[in-house]
């Protein structure tokens, strides 16, 4: 059985006092829920109050992005080391966005993923094909190269906590969701190549989550998909109440 996990992507929004805020409203709207993980991603300069806030909890915390080397002289970057003293648990790694707009290639996906294995951080790496990849026919192609390069020597054994999400680029924040069907063919895919590198066990217990315009009002019909082990949610994980019907209504 693979236990859902519901995550909340924040990208470049909330403050610290915003985040407080959230967590003050969330955490009571879903106390005592353990059928789903929940993990919430807010900016690097939210982490500490958001580790206090969600402390005792049922919700961990994660970072964005982290550099992949624990020191040296990167202006503007964070290590994981920094990532981990300050109580996350998580590492988001090569999300669309990241791979668009910082250059963030398959080769650096799989540094940071080696480190985050490392540093004990549970990676949740992200995948996807755009909507000119898509229309090409070539989604199998990317996630194959996605797939190989991400995880290049990475074992089954270091590998475990780690968790995919597929993320077709064309859904990530257009308010077009992939219908279940096509969600549930590319995880398979996603599966069948997991298993192809790490092995059929291992990929067996993967959780694949699904990330593009999640919604309290698609959340069911996706989560009712077997290959669907969860949420990467964005737009809508950002109002308390919102997200927390999102986690509500996975696994129904
Ligand atoms: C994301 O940022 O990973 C995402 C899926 O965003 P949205 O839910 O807004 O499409």
């Amino acid at each position: 059985m693979r236990k859902p996990l519901i995550a909340a992507n924040w990208k470049m929004y909330k403050t610290p006092e915003q985040t407080v805020a959230f967590f003050t409203a969330f955490l009571p709207l879903v106390a005592g829920h353990h059928r789903d993980s929940i993990a919430i991603f807010p900016s690097a300069t939210s982490l500490p109050a958001a580790v206090k806030v969600a402390h005792g909890s049922n919700a961990a915390v994660g970072c964005q992005n982290m550099h992949w080397l624990d020191e040296g002289a990167y202006t503007g970057e964070t290590s994981a080391p920094m990532v981990t003293a300050v109580g996350c648990t998580y590492i988001l790694i090569g999300h669309s966005e990241r791979r668009q707009y910082c250059g963030e290639t398959d080769e650096i996906v799989n540094r940071k993923l080696h480190t985050a294995l490392k540093h004990k951080l549970i990676p949740l790496v992200c995948v996807g094909e755009t909507d000119a990849e898509r229309e090409a026919g070539h989604t199998e192609q990317v996630l194959r190269r996605q797939l190989e390069q991400g995880l290049l020597n990475v074992s089954h054994e270091q590998a475990g906590p780690m968790v995919l999400a597929y993320e077709p680029v064309w859904a990530i924040g257009t308010g077009k969701t992939a219908t279940p069907q096509v969600a549930a063919e590319a995880h398979l895919f996603i599966r069948d190549e997991v298993a192809r590198l790490l092995g059929r066990s291992f990929a067996s217990n993967l959780r694949i989550l699904y990330g593009g315009s999640v919604k309290p009002e698609n959340a069911s019909v996706l989560m009712n998909e077997p290959e669907i082990d969860g949420a990467l949610v964005g737009g809508a994980s950002l109002d308390p109440q919102s997200f927390a019907k999102i986690v509500k209504y996975a696994a129904t």
